[in-house]
């Protein structure tokens, strides 16, 4: 029909069909109600790799029906929202009732793999926004939108970010800021704390039904196995242990380590103050709020640890037997090292395995404190390391050390370790060329430093969203060499020194 002048019709609504698996829970474990609209909203940026995985395109997300329902200024057709309640343990201190203070669910939807909950995060008040407005600021959506899709990109098991939706709405923190809403994605956002609310709360039979749920919907494998809920406890361990080694392997710090904010799946979780490693430091505190330094680089792990243990006592009354229950969680310490170890080994291009890697690898971390070098450019670098050290001066290879020294304050500690590390290549006969392109698969080349995302924040704040958009394609390759945004790659400048990032999002 060439010549037909009739509109197209749409036939689906909205392009999202959603069910409320979670709605089926007792209404004790949340409360329905609407999304406050977002005043005047508009895109402020959108990963198509996060809409894909709902079957949608980014042409498809700006469209303003659409947009409309991800920002919650509408509700789809079929969807029930409502926001969770949870407990916690606050930097180490039980802080009872919390629960989704700014974060509703609209339901979950069909994905290519199993369901994905669609959560909007800053959509208003609920019952457990305690004294908070509701609200997040688009500062903090920016940066937990950029984080969340870098951090699939790495590889690294986490919550996405499929869109950010802007207003002119002021919110205030610190100072005057504009409110934003982040529509995030997860097979599910139950967390550490939501078994600990009926732990704490001794209604053992909603404990129950959560675990059972959790079981069903995301580890069906465990349902038939005589002791489930230590199963669960294990798993939920190894992915935990997994993830923070991951999280180890990149510099990565989450700044909020709180039991609340901790994934039943083991994903990372809300990104509020966080940081890649830069100048490296193992004390490093990537959180201007946290004081104490509870969740500095190197307490990582030993916190994931305790996180556990936390969900380990949650689930003490379903497990019943004590043994039964540190067993599980015996897991962490093998599961984090074994990982840790082996990701440090493709980090430095080993194929093998040999008994003093972790001797190696120490003294790395030693020369790498007393330098403080750069984590993510030191291991980038260390991919054009050559087996056979250059006796021309101005050859590429030599060129190369050279870079990778002059990171080094202490060269000669720099030198000492190469001698090693040079022994343990030739003691595997290491190739230089494969080991490079191996290496470059796993050291990222582009991370999202502070002051990156500081930038595109800035920009953003006047109404320019060209920096949100070329981050956000940069860092969806963080592996590849992208030649025209090597800037981004380079050292941070000095003024991003002091750059502070606190709880305040
Ligand atoms: P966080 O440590 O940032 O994940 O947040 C801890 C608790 O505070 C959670 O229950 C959040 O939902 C809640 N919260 C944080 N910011 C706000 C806000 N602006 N309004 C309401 N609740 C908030
Ligand atoms: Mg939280």
């Amino acid at each position: 029909m060439q010549n037909s002048i009739q509109p197209e019709l749409h036939a689906e609504s909205s392009g999202l069909t959603f069910q409320n698996a979670f709605a089926a829970l007792p209404p004790a474990f949340y409360t329905r109600l609407m999304p406050t609209p977002l005043p005047a909203p508009y895109l402020v940026a959108v990963s198509a790799s996060a809409a894909a995985l709902v079957g949608l395109s980014a042409e498809q997300v700006a469209r303003p029906e659409l947009l409309a329902i991800l920002t919650g200024n509408q509700i789809a057709p079929g969807s029930q929202p409502l926001s969770a309640v949870y407990s916690g343990h606050q930097f180490g201190v039980w802080a009872g009732q919390l629960g989704d203070g700014r974060a509703i669910l609209l339901g979950d939807v069909v994905s290519g793999n199993g369901t994905l909950e669609v959560q909007l995060k800053g959509a208003g008040k609920t019952p457990y926004s305690r004294m908070g407005d509701g609200r997040a600021v688009l500062r903090s959506s920016i940066r937990e939108f950029l984080c969340s899709e870098a951090m699939a990109a790495l590889g690294i098991p986490t919550t996405r970010a499929l869109c950010i939706t802007g207003s002119d709405q002021t919110v205030v923190r610190e100072t005057a800021e504009t409110a934003a809403v982040v529509t995030r994605l997860a097979p599910s956002f139950i967390r550490f704390g939501s078994f600990e609310h009926w732990y704490y709360g001794q209604r053992h039979d909603q404990l129950k039904l959560l675990a059972d749920t959790v079981i069903a919907q995301s580890f069906p494998e465990l349902a038939a196995l005589e002791q489930p809920y230590a199963a669960l406890l294990s798993e939920v361990t190894r992915r935990t242990a997994h993830m923070i080694a991951h999280w180890q392997a990149v510099g990565f710090m989450h700044g909020v380590m709180n039991t609340d904010n901790m994934s039943i799946l083991g994903l990372t979780l809300d990104y509020g103050p966080f940081g890649f490693m830069e100048a490296f430091d193992a004390k490093h505190i990537c959180n201007h709020t946290d004081q104490q330094g509870r969740y500095s680089y190197a307490m990582q792990p030993q916190i994931g640890e305790w996180n556990c243990y936390a969900l380990g006592q949650a689930l003490l009354p379903l497990i019943d037997d004590v043994e039964t229950t540190k067993a599980a969680l015996a897991v962490y310490q093998p599961a984090f090292a074994e990982h840790f170890q082996s990701l440090l080994r493709a980090k430095l291009g080993l194929q093998t395995e040999q008994a003093d890697d972790t001797t190696l690898s120490d003294a790395l971390f030693a020369i790498l404190q007393a330098s403080h070098v750069d984590f993510t450019l030191f291991f980038r670098s260390l991919g054009n390391f050559t087996v056979e050290p250059s006796t021309d001066a101005h050859s590429p290879a030599a060129e190369a050390e050279h870079t990778l020294r002059d990171l080094f304050i202490d060269r000669d500690a720099f030198d000492a370790w190469a001698v090693q590390y040079r022994a343990r290549l030739r003691q595997e006969n290491s190739q230089d060329q494969p080991r490079k392109l191996a290496m470059d698969q796993i050291n990222p080349k582009y991370v999202l430093r502070n002051y990156l995302a500081q930038q595109a924040i800035e920009k953003a704040e006047q109404k320019d969203f060209s920096e949100v958009a070329t981050l956000l394609q940069i860092l969806q390759h963080p592996f590849d060499e992208q030649p025209e945004y090597e800037r981004y790659a380079e050292l941070p400048p000095d003024w991003a020194q002091h750059l502070e990032v606190s709880c305040s999002s």
